[in-house]
């Protein structure tokens, strides 16, 4: 069976002022669902008491080098990490990106002995143009380098008009998806949904067959919001 997972991506929010947000999602009653939790990488060390998995949100394909204001697999191990985001959309847009790019920055993640959580995702232009399926695969035949197990790799589909927008796909949309992910990367690893997940919508999600958890932004930023997700799924 693939673990259940509840993870939240905080993006380029927090500081020292979010701390008890983070202890306070620690204290959700998850049951057997890891909870983990990717704040930006000023927060890691500080939140080394939190009962949580950390990770970090990208992390540099090289382990160390002149590359200034980047951060290395190796430092985010060190700072407390066992995840690592890869391949997210925000990326691949703002800092374009490539598979081959991310496909070395998984590998580095590997590397330093982190669990990778592969994201990928279909613009909107993609969907309604009915290439969807072909997009996804291509994405992560180009993007998980050779040797991916379920454990170091967790999935994670976000389509990109789905994230910080409100609209959330609909079950049917993310069931297709997800059994296609399933047949493509076998039983064991854990393919999560992103994209406008709420308390609202979690349990719907979580109900489909091939969806063990949710990698939830926005609504990750506040023990309110994040904890019945996580409850939700445990
Ligand atoms: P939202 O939950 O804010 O839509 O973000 C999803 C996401 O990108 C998580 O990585």
């Amino acid at each position: 069976m693939p673990k259940k997972i509840a993870a939240g991506n905080w993006k380029m929010n927090g500081t020292r002022a979010a701390v008890s947000e983070a202890m306070a999602i620690g204290q959700a009653d998850a049951g057997d669902c890891v909870v983990i939790l990717c704040p930006p990488a000023t927060l890691l060390t500080v939140l080394s008491d939190a009962r949580l998995a950390l990770g970090g949100q990208y992390c540099h394909a090289e382990t160390s080098g002149a590359h200034t204001g980047d951060i290395s697999a190796p430092m985010l191990a060190d700072a407390g990490a066992t995840y690592c985001i890869t391949g997210h959309s925000e990326r691949r847009a703002d800092h374009g990106e490539t598979d081959a790019d991310v496909r070395a920055q998984t590998q580095a993640a590997w590397n330093a002995g982190l669990i990778a959580i592969l994201c990928i995702g279909e613009t909107l232009e993609q969907r309604e143009a009915g290439e969807t399926l072909a997009v996804l695969e291509g994405q992560l035949n180009g993007s998980l380098p050779d040797g991916a197990t379920a454990d170091n790799t967790i999935i994670a589909y976000e389509p990109v008009w789905a994230i910080g927008t409100g609209k959330v796909a609909s079950a049917a949309q993310v069931a297709e998806v997800h059994d296609a992910l399933r047949a493509q990367v076998g039983p064991r690893m854990s393919l999560l949904y992103g994209g406008s997940v709420k308390a609202g919508n979690a349990a719907e999600l979580f109900a489909l067959t091939n969806v063990d958890g949710a990698l939830v932004g926005g609504a990750s930023l506040k023990a309110a919001d994040f904890v019945p997700i996580i409850e939700a799924l445990a």
